[in-house]
């Protein structure tokens, strides 16, 4: 039947739905008969929802829905500041629970038409008059189309239990509007051929309420126990991650100032050198870290901007001039005998210099450190001031045949053997 519509005629619903959304921004949405779940799945990209919830009486179709509206990697690797909580209920729309009342918008797409009338009654008293929504969007099928559908006989749908001409829908949405203090608005999706529409009207016809300013039906007709009702199943919630979380903030900045570090010690080491030390990369591939992640034993990565913050920037005047501002070697106080545990340190200044966002997530250098204390990945010097960034753990003697060789090195070695680096030892 659809395919005389291009794009399909329910696609031209939920798109009447997401247009809706993009014009009012309701934070809270509720579809009800939300069947598998395809509307919400695209509302679940529009940010100003941040709770979004389903209603169906079918449990099966609840719960194959489930993966359409879990979080995917790229939530997880590139949290926003962004919030969003996602909940699917099993129940039927002729029940009331109270944790979908006072919605800013619920719709409910091709759905009353299953509805037996006595059922439909306790469908407006529960939507209407008791979760009292801001807005509800409420489509059905305009019986006055079906002559134009081909091959069509009786009801578009087996289980529907009526299909309602323009004027039969009218008057049930009119006399909704009077009894629960609503207004409406009639329009609708998938249009007859321009000669046809005005004594036809559109296939599926749409009526879009508002609760009028004041009305306050609810609390007068069902009294202040409301809230009690609990009538559905809650078989799915999720709360995307997002930036006002400080455990994933804390997470993200983590990733982003390792990364960093990592990058400008090998762009100083480079430089200084003339050899990199990539044998501890903290940026990992993006499955590997989204499996840590989703094991919550790990901080993801998340950083995807160009690494164009150049080292020779920490050795610029405006970093340098700040004491401690360039990047140094020191060496582990709790060295493993065998082993030489060599680091740079990189000043927490230059890193909240270097990359915006590390700027953007910590909001202060001050709580850059103090989001960076005591966390298991990092280790900062003891005055707090700067990130020791490991080297390859060398064997003394590997050390001397190789870097020693290196007259580069010794130059760096000898340069920084000065006060910065043995206040740190002091200080440890
Ligand atoms: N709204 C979806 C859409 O636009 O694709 C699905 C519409 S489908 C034609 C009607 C849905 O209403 C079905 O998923 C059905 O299970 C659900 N339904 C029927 N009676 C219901 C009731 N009393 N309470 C909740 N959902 C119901």
């Amino acid at each position: 039947m659809n395919p005389i519509f291009s794009p399909s005629l329910h696609i031209q619903r939920h798109q009447f739905v997401i247009d809706f959304v993009r014009k009012n921004k309701p934070k809270q949405v509720a579809d009800l008969g939300c069947g598998e779940g395809k509307l919400l799945k695209q509302l679940k990209f529009h940010r100003n929802i941040e709770l979004l919830v389903g209603v169906d009486s079918n449990g099966a179709k609840i719960k194959k829905m489930r993966h359409r509206l879990a979080p995917l990697s790229t939530d997880y690797l590139q949290p926003t500041y962004d919030q969003l909580r996602v909940e699917l209920y099993q129940g039927s729309v002729t029940q009331r629970d109270g944790r979908l009342r006072r919605f800013d918008l619920v719709t409910s797409i091709e759905l009353i038409e299953h509805l037996t009338l006595t059922d439909l009654e306790c469908f407006a008293s529960v939507v209407f008059g008791y979760m009292i929504p801001a807005s509800v969007i409420v489509s059905t099928p305009n019986s006055e189309f079906n002559a134009l559908l081909p091959g069509l006989t009786g009801f578009r749908h087996s289980d529907h239990k009526f299909e309602w001409n323009r004027s039969e829908f009218r008057s049930w949405a009119l006399k909704v509007c009077l009894d629960y203090g609503y207004e409406v608005e009639f329009t609708g999706v998938g249009e007859a051929p321009q000669d046809q529409q005005e004594s036809i009207g559109f296939c599926s016809q749409i009526g879009v309420f508002h609760r009028l300013q004041g009305n306050d039906h609810c609390s007068v007709l069902h009294g202040s126990d409301v809230e009690e009702v609990f009538a559905y199943t809650l078989v799915y919630s999720v709360n995307y991650p997002s930036l006002h979380d400080s455990n994933t903030l804390r997470k993200v900045l983590v990733s982003e100032v390792l990364h960093w570090a990592e990058h400008l010690k090998n762009r100083w080491m480079k430089e200084k050198t003339g050899r990199t030390n990539d044998v501890l990369p903290h940026r990992q591939t993006e499955q590997g870290a989204l499996e840590e992640l989703l094991s919550e034993s790990h901080t993801p990565t998340s950083c995807t901007e160009t690494l164009d913050c150049p080292v020779d920037y920490c050795d610029r005047g405006d970093v340098e001039e700040q004491e401690g501002a360039g990047l140094l070697w020191a060496n582990d106080p709790q060295q493993q005998s065998g082993t030489l545990n060599r680091y740079v340190l990189v000043p927490l200044a230059v890193l909240w210099s270097c990359c915006p966002k590390i700027g953007e997530l910590s909001g202060s250098l001050e709580n850059l450190r103090h989001l960076l204390m005591d966390h298991p990945q990092v280790k900062l010097t003891q005055d707090g001031s700067s990130l020791l960034v490991k080297c390859e753990e060398q064997d003394p003697d590997q050390v001397d045949g190789g870097l020693e060789d290196d007259e580069d090195f010794r130059a760096v070695q000898r340069s920084h053997r000065a006060e910065p680096e043995e206040d740190w030892e002091a200080n440890v």
